[in-house]
């Protein structure tokens, strides 16, 4: 077999590149899995201004590049494929991918997050159709039109932000009377000439065939239907761990989160787990990026203590 790498770090997200910099910079043999585009979630936002130092170029991808290169310089491989099934228990770990399999002393679960539907009916159907869950991929199919984002938290408040550089008008529609976003976003929001709000209310039904036509909202306190007119709907609901992999391997909870210590250590020796897949209470690009760092260095520690007896 392929020789065996020091570490494999599964996904390119800003934890699975800070793992590989922080890896490679203290000689690991590093390989690094990721099977779309690098950067994960953190690649698909424009508006990223709350890293730390990102200043004057602070969108998702630039950032991103920058910390892609990084960990290169330092001498982590890329491959591009993507990860089909996991083995765990031995001491060297074994990672099958659709066009190879490789294996290392410890493996770095780095695969963050999904999308969660909003759950209307109609959705599936219409995604990509003017249904979307990246602003920064799809926002210019709606210059000078009009668009819904769907959710309260900071990706809605800052993407919706984002989509007044496009479309006419945006409204924002929630579920509840108050916002999970930090404060200080709800209120660039409100004031915004371009923005509105809808609260209190759910979309019930995305209406259209082949495109979407509009929406129709449901007033959750008096359960009252109305249709309203948009030409793209950004949903914003949270987002699920890409877990299914992991699932009877290591310790995940109900939400399909890896259960880890403050060292990043699974509950399987050698296995590590950073960033959005792990149980915890802030998803961020530095929280992210912290884990990554962690977990690389406590791999380090393990393969001292385990091979280097
Ligand atoms: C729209 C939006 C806006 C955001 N804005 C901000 C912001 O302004 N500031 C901020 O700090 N955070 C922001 N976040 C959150 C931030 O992007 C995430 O917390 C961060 O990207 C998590 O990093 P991660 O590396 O854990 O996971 P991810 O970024 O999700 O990366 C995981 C990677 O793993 C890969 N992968 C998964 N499964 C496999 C497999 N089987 N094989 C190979 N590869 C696999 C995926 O393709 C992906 O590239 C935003 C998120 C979104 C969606």
């Amino acid at each position: 077999m392929s020789k065996i790498y020091d570490t494999i770090i599964i996904g390119g997200g800003p934890a699975g590149l800070s793992a590989g910099l922080y890896a490679s910079r203290g000689k690991m043999s590093t390989l690094l899995i990721e099977r779309g585009k690098f950067g994960g979630q953190a690649a698909t936002t424009e508006e990223l201004e709350n890293y730390p130092g990102s200043v004057e170029d602070c969108t998702g991808p630039s950032l991103i590049e920058r910390m892609r290169k990084q960990a290169e310089g330092f001498g982590v491989e890329f491959v591009k494929d993507e990860v089909l099934e996991v083995e765990l228990n031995e001491k060297i770990k074994k990672v099958k991918c659709k066009k190879g399999e490789f294996q290392a002393k410890t493996l770095i679960i780095a695969t963050g997050a999904y999308p969660r539907l909003a759950g209307f009916k109609n959705e599936m159907e219409l995604r990509g159709k003017g249904v979307s869950y990246c602003a920064t991929c799809d926002a210019d199919f709606f210059t000078e039109l009009e668009v819904a984002v769907i959710g309260g938290g900071d990706s809605a408040i800052t993407e919706a932000l984002y989509l007044t550089k496009f479309a006419d008008k945006v409204t924002i529609i929630h579920r509840r009377e108050g916002f999970r976003a930090a404060k200080y976003l709800v209120e660039k929001a409100q004031k915004h000439p371009k923005i509105d709000f809808i609260l209190d209310t759910v979309v019930d039904e995305a209406k259209g065939d082949e495109i979407l036509e509009g929406l129709v909202l449901k007033n959750v306190k008096t359960g009252q239907l109305s249709d309203f007119r948009v030409d793209g709907c950004f949903v914003f609901t949270g987002y699920l761990p890409i877990s299914e992999l992991f699932k009877d391997k290591v310790k995940i909870n109900d939400r399909g989160d890896i259960i880890t210590d403050e060292d990043m250590k699974c509950d399987i020796p050698g296995v590590f787990a950073a960033g959005d897949i792990r149980e915890k209470s802030l998803r961020q690009v530095i929280t992210a990026a912290a884990d990554g760092a962690i977990a690389a260095t406590s791999a380090e520690k393990y393969i001292e203590e385990v091979f280097e007896v």
